[in-house]
C-alpha cells in the first residue's frame, strides 16, 4: 500500500473545495490547482496547501492525483492538454482518480490509455452535494480493479462515507449516471405534482408534509421541497450540471440503440430551464418552468 503525504486535487468548486478541506482534516498536505485561484486561497491550513494554476505542475510534488471537474471535456484538458497532467514530468506510480460525473465512455478510454502507459486509474464519482463534501460524508461509487479501488481507500473515507466498490473502470460513472437520470425524473415527478396541487387550491406545505410519508416520498420532496417553498434557488447542484448528466444518460441509450423515454424528456425540460436562464440556479428551479405554465407560485 503506497504512503500518501501530499494529495494533488485539481477542481476546488462547490464539491472539491469540502473535499480539500476533508483532506486537511485527515492531515494530508494539497498540490490544489484551479483555474480559479481564488478556491484555493480560501482553504484554512494554507501552510498545508501549495497553490498551482497548470495541472502539469502538481505531479512535481505527488504522484497521485483527485480530479473533481464539471465534464468530460474538463477532465480530458487536464490530463492530454496543453499543460495538463501528462505534459510534463510523469511519475511511474501516477495515480489519477476521477472523482467528477463524467462520461463513463470517456471514463473507460481514460483507464485503458492510463493503463497502457502503466499507470493507475479510479473513477469514484460522488453523491451527497456540498454538505456531503463540506461534512465528509459523501457517498463514493467506485469504478477500478480491486487492489486499484483498495489503494485509493484511505483517500475515499477521507471525504466519503458510503464507498461502494460498482465494478471495473468506468462502473462508478454508470452509477451515477443511473442516479442522476432518477433524481431529475423525481425533481419533475415533483414540480408537476405540487404546481398541480397548488393550483387546486391546496398549501403546498401540507402537501409536502404528506407526501413525505407516502408513497411519492423521494429526495426531491425531502431536500429539494423545503428549498422551493423559501423562493431558495441559489445553488447547489445547478442547472446546468444536471443537465449534463441527463445529457450523459441520454448518450449512453442512443449508443446502445436504447429506447429511454421519461430521460429525454428530462433532458428537454432541463434544456429549457437553461434557454429560460436558470444554468446557474440549484436544479430544483425546473419547478418554475411549470410555475410559469400554471401562473401559480409554490411557496409557502
Ligand atoms: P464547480 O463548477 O463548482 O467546480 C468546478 C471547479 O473546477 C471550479 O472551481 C473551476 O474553476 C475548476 N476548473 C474548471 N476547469 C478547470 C481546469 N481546466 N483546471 C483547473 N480547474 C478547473 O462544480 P462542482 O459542483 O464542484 O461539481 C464538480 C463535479 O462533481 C461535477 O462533475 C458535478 O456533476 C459533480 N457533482 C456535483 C455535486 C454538487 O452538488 N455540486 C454533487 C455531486 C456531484
Amino acid at each position: 500500500m503506497r504512503k500518501y503525504e501530499t494529495i494533488g486535487l485539481i477542481g476546488l468548486g462547490v464539491m472539491g473545495y469540502g473535499m480539500a478541506v476533508n483532506l486537511l482534516k485527515a492531515g494530508y498536505r494539497l498540490a490544489a490547482c484551479d483555474v480559479n485561484q481564488e478556491r484555493i486561497r480560501m482553504l484554512p491550513d494554507q501552510e498545508r496547501v501549495i497553490a498551482l494554476e497548470n495541472a502539469c505542475d502538481v505531479l512535481k510534488y505527488t504522484d497521485t492525483v483527485i480530479t473533481m471537474l464539471p465534464n468530460s471535456p474538463h477532465v480530458l484538458s487536464v490530463l492530454e492538454g496543453e499543460n495538463g497532467l501528462l505534459a510534463g514530468e510523469v511519475p511511474d506510480s501516477f495515480f489519477l482518480i476521477d472523482m467528477s460525473s463524467i462520461s463513463p465512455d470517456v471514463t473507460r478510454e481514460i483507464g485503458k490509455k492510463l493503463e497502457g502507459k502503466g499507470y493507475r486509474f479510479v473513477d469514484g464519482p460522488v453523491s451527497g452535494g456540498q454538505s456531503g463534501a463540506m461534512n465528509g460524508t459523501l457517498t463514493i461509487m467506485a469504478g477500478g480493479s480491486k487492489e486499484d479501488v483498495e489503494e485509493a481507500m484511505p483517500l475515499f473515507e477521507a471525504v466519503g462515507k458510503n464507498i461502494i466498490h460498482c465494478g471495473e473502470c468506468g462502473a462508478g460513472q454508470v452509477v451515477k449516471v443511473a442516479n442522476q437520470l432518477m433524481s431529475a425524473i423525481n425533481l419533475i415527478s415533483m414540480s408537476e405534482a405540487f404546481t398541480l396541487g397548488t393550483k387546486a387550491g391546496v398549501k403546498p406545505e401540507i402537501i409536502m408534509n404528506v407526501i413525505k410519508g407516502g408513497s411519492g416520498r423521494c429526495w426531491a420532496v425531502e431536500d429539494r421541497m423545503p428549498h422551493i417553498l423559501d423562493g431558495d434557488f441559489g445553488p447547489g447542484f445547478t442547472v446546468d450540471l444536471h443537465t449534463k448528466d441527463v445529457k450523459l444518460a441520454v448518450d449512453m441509450a442512443r449508443n446502445m440503440n436504447l429506447p429511454l423515454y421519461a430521460a429525454n424528456l428530462a433532458a428537454e425540460l432541463f434544456k429549457t430551464a437553461q434557454v429560460k436562464g436558470y444554468g446557474k440556479n440549484d436544479n430544483c428551479a425546473v419547478i418554475r418552468l411549470y410555475e410559469e405554465l400554471a401562473g401559480v407560485s409554490v411557496r409557502r
